[in-house]
């Protein structure tokens, strides 16, 4: 710095200065308010005329003034008179809602910056402060030195990495990220901010004991439509997908905010959009919390930029696999379900029955296995016609599936063929349940048809008998159940 330690503590009354802001207003309120801060004060509109400015005469210091920017900033000409100045004094005051301009410029030479907005008595007294103490481009950190930094930024760095081992679920991946952020020093609060089903979810937080973001951001119902969506970086990133670096809680305008978050130690709060996949808004956000207010190097806004890589992977892994879990799970329920009456189908059914035939013997409890079969349903379908039939076979199925305990299984055998597999059930209890099955389906009400009836045969597992003979001998019950007239049940022979 070559202005460095010119002065001790007197303003500098040689020294020149060209103030940048593209609103009158702004540059009338800044040589008011610094008038008698340098010997000379010139403003500029924008990025062009400051060049041709300093090109007629040199300033000391240039303050690139990004308030009111929103409109049609023009980064690349702002650009070129950063890398202009090669290292010379430069102040960018830049919004704490447009954070993501600073490593913007970093990108173009060394900027020392203060984040807005400020008033014009603040901006005064941080360019007295400034002028005694030197313009920093990278300044230095409050608390702990550069070096050690490094190396708190490179743990952090393995540590994030470790927690893309548990990206199979967002929450815990978010609980994991926001643990290893609190070993960056003076981030006292991690979170993670997720957009999920139409609303932001906070997935995880970490840090203060009793700072609940929750708490402090929901008056009630949505997090998107929290009152403070405008003020809190962390919601601010996610909803706009802009870098927010509040330096100093109270420069939000919300002085509730600033007194709790200040209560809980709080003094910076940066907000960092998740990337979400190709066009569209972030995915989300992270929202750090530091006890004091630092300043970034243009590394450290690189760090900043690959952890929110970093999350932007992880929890899209953590979405594929629930994607995959979603669509395996309906690739289970297709494959294992009928389709008509939403009960297991044959081979599933198959398989239930060898799995329950193993559990009855090893704990040595009863089986029973209960064979039925709609009473002259072709007479229903001739009568009716196919769509009838199957309103039938829906309104036979859900019956029985509302009389039966959880933990019988009902399978549609075929046609208009059913098993019940009844676990825990002698022949006398299978005896009673297909009575009552029988019984209440026999005064069920159709839509568009007459009553139907079923008949029914019931068998109990024999030992060391396969799953295929126990339903040979239902069936031959059930056939026996046909011939004494249907409409009724009967007991398979052992
Ligand atoms: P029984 O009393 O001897 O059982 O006489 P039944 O008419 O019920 O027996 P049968 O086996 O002769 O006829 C079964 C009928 O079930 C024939 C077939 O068209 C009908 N069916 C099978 N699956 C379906 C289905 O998914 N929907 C409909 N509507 N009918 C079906
Ligand atoms: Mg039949
Ligand atoms: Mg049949």
């Amino acid at each position: 710095m070559q202005e460095e330690g010119a002065r001790a503590d007197t303003v500098d009354d040689e020294r020149s200065c060209l103030f940048v802001n593209p609103v009158g207003q702004r540059r009338a309120d800044f040589q008011s308010a610094c008038a008698g801060v340098f010997a000379q004060l010139r403003v500029a509109s924008g990025a062009e005329q400051a060049r041709s400015l300093l090109a007629r005469e040199p300033a000391d210091l240039v303050v690139l003034d990004l308030e009111r920017c929103e409109l049609g900033i023009d980064l690349a000409a702002l650009g070129a008179l950063v890398a202009e100045r090669a290292g010379k004094p430069i102040l960018v005051l830049c919004p704490f809602t447009n954070a993501r301009w600073l490593p913007a410029l970093m990108a173009f030479g060394p900027v020392d910056y203060a984040i807005g907005p400020l008033r014009a008595q603040q901006t005064r007294a941080l360019l007295d402060a400034r002028l005694r103490t030197g313009f920093a481009p990278a300044p230095a950190l409050a608390s702990t030195s550069a070096e050690e930094e490094l190396h708190a930024l490179l743990a952090l760095r393995g540590a994030s990495q470790e927690a893309l081992g548990h990206a199979d679920d967002s929450e815990r991946f978010a609980e994991r990220l926001c643990a290893a952020l609190s070993g960056w020093p003076g981030l006292v609060h991690a979170a993670l901010f997720q957009h999920r089903d139409g609303d932001l979810h906070l997935e995880a937080e970490q840090g203060v004991a009793g700072l609940h973001l929750m708490a402090l951001l929901k008056d009630e119902g949505r997090l998107l439509q929290s009152p403070l969506r405008h003020a809190f970086p962390g919601l601010l990133a996610a909803a706009s997908g802009e870098f927010t670096l509040l330096d100093a809680p109270d420069k939000a305008g919300e002085p509730e905010l600033a007194a709790s978050l200040e209560r809980f130690g709080v003094r910076m709060v940066v907000g960092l959009p998740i990337p979400g996949q190709g066009p569209g808004g972030p995915r989300g956000s992270l929202c750090l919390m530091f006890d004091h207010a630092r300043a970034f190097s243009r590394a450290q806004l690189q760090a900043l930029d690959d952890l929110a890589q970093l999350a932007s992977h992880g929890l899209r892994m953590a979405e594929v696999t629930r994607e995959n879990e979603i669509l395996l799970a309906r690739v289970t329920h297709l494959a294992t379900t009928d389709a008509l009456t939403e009960v297991a189908n044959r081979r599933h059914g198959e398989h239930l029955l060898e799995q329950e035939i193993k559990r009855s013997r090893r704990y040595r409890l009863p089986l029973a296995l209960v064979s039925f079969d709609i009473d002259r349903f072709s007479q229903v379908n001739d009568s009716f016609g196919h769509p009838v039939g199957d309103i039938v076979l829906r309104t036979v199925a859900n019956t029985a599936r509302a009389l039966l305990r959880a933990s019988d299984v009902l399978v549609r055998s075929g046609g208009e063929e059913f098993l019940v597999i009844a676990p825990h059930t002698s022949a006398i209890d299978g005896l009673r349940m297909a009575e009552k099955l029988r019984a209440a389906i026999e005064q069920v009400e159709i839509p568009g048809c007459d009553h139907v009836t079923i008949s029914l045969g019931v068998a109990q597992l024999g030992e060391s008998e396969s799953g295929d003979s126990l339903a040979v001998r239902a069936n031959a019950a059930l056939a026996r159940a046909k011939r004494a007239g249907r409409n009724c049940v009967e007991l398979a022979m052992s």
